[in-house]
């Protein structure tokens, strides 16, 4: 039973305003979807955590994403000229999707809150023949990973999607897929993680993390704008600038981070009740509950280095817009009305980055690109890696920090 009075918001600042403690088992260094989302598995299990936040908590990638499941296979998962070790690791990282839908399954009853999560399916569109020939190999991996997809082409497709582009090649279906509120789910995490005993500073910068010896129990001495606090584990979890903060150790992280764009329309009666995709251009289209159409998919913003925020570009807001247009061509006269951007910290290889560093025992690392989806999965799983000795093995080779 959900409690409908709970709306997650911004914890109170009285607890804030204390001063930072002197030390913690466990300090998580950034407030978005994965710091949160860990230092509420953590306190769970019992673990004491510190979570610093240089800014308010969500204000970045988790709070300014599109909030789509991406579970069906995309774009950038595929090579040129797919082998059989592609075609395993795409299933392997098909039921890593599919598992992360358990979790979202159960996350509203987990932290008894209201979150706006929906599983309405979702379509992955192709304009061409070569495009529907993927969208085919595509379900065929799926289906071996046990992830249900249903391509449809011609009269069927006309019938199912008549709001589609009569013209597309074909269209995948995926009931699986869904959507919740990026804007709540963080804070939720929080909240949850507090009531639990975990310490939140927002407005706590961290500028250095020291390695220390001598001072039995604690490895780090971590340098704030508020003051250090010394800890024995120490977690980064700061997105984008997870890289900046692990070179100071010695770290070269195989990552890198972009500006995305996103748009909204003006609403209009509802009638889109999945997400839409692209299996070749970027496009992410949805219709949210107050009925506006939200538009994104990978289009890029302009750079501009904190704390200012990354700023939009016409070409992105046009070109975004003109495939929505070209798939969902009903949305030719709906109006944008506002456009923003975020900014999405990815890896070489797309996997995440995940567990503790081999080169420096302590020092742990919560990153991974499509983490809106993953992000509550991933955090679960270092959680247990964290609290369980000997459970290595819950985190894939593939994420190895030190990869
Ligand atoms: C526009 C956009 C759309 C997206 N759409 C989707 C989607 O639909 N589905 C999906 O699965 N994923 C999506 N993503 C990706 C997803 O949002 C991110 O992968 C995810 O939110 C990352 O969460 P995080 O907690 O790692 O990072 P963040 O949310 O960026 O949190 C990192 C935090 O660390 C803090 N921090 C940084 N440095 C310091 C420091 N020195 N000291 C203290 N704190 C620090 C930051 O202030 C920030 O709050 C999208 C991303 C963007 C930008």
């Amino acid at each position: 039973m959900l409690n409908s009075d709970f709306l997650p918001g911004y914890l109170s600042q009285s607890e804030n305003i204390e001063e930072l403690p002197k030390q913690s088992d466990v300090v998580i260094i950034g407030g978005g979807l994965l710091g949160t989302a860990l230092s509420y598995y953590l306190a769970k299990a019992g673990v004491e955590v510190t979570l610093l936040e240089r800014n308010d908590l969500n204000r970045e990638a988790s709070g300014t994403n599109a909030g789509s499941f991406h579970f069906q296979i995309a774009l950038h998962q595929l090579t040129e000229n797919m082998t059989e070790a592609d075609d395993k690791r795409l299933v392997d990282e098909t039921k890593l999707m599919l598992d992360a839908a358990k979790l979202w399954d159960d996350i509203e009853k987990e932290l008894n809150a209201d979150l706006g999560v929906h599983f309405t399916g979702g379509f992955m569109v192709a304009e061409t023949q070569e495009e529907l020939q993927v969208l085919r190999d595509k379900q065929r991996i799926e289906e071996a990973a046990g992830l249900e997809t249903h391509v449809m082409t011609g009269n069927e497709m006309r019938e199912f999607a008549p709001y589609m582009a009569p013209d597309l090649s074909g269209i995948a279906f995926c009931p699986r897929e869904g959507h919740a509120n990026p804007l709540l789910v963080g804070p939720a995490y929080a909240y949850r993680a507090h009531e639990l005993g975990t310490k939140i500073r927002t407005n706590c910068e961290v500028s250095r993390i020291e390695q220390i010896t001598g001072n039995p129990g604690y490895r780090f001495k971590v340098h704030t704008n508020r003051g250090t606090i010394l800890c024995n584990r120490v977690v980064n979890a700061s997105g984008a600038w997870t890289a900046e903060l692990s070179s100071q150790l010695g770290l070269n992280l195989p990552m890198g981070l972009s500006g995305l764009h996103v748009n909204v329309t003006e609403p209009r009666e509802f009638f889109l009740s999945s997400m839409i995709q692209h299996i070749g251009r970027r496009l992410t289209l949805k219709q949210t509950a107050n009925n506006t159409f939200i538009i994104g998919g990978g289009w890029p913003s302009r750079e501009e280095k904190f704390p200012l925020r990354y700023s939009n570009i016409w070409e992105s807001a046009a070109g975004n817009a003109a495939v929505a247009v070209r798939v969902l061509p009903m949305l030719k006269d709906v109006q944008l009305v506002r456009v923003w951007s975020g900014v999405w910290a990815y890896t070489n290889d797309f996997k995440p980055i995940l567990g503790e560093s081999e080169k420096i025992p302590g020092y742990h690392i919560a990153m991974v690109p499509t983490g809106f989806t993953l992000g509550p999965m991933v955090s679960r799983m270092l959680a247990e890696y964290m609290t369980q000795p000997g459970t290595q093995n819950l985190l894939p080779k593939e994420f190895h920090v030190d990869r």
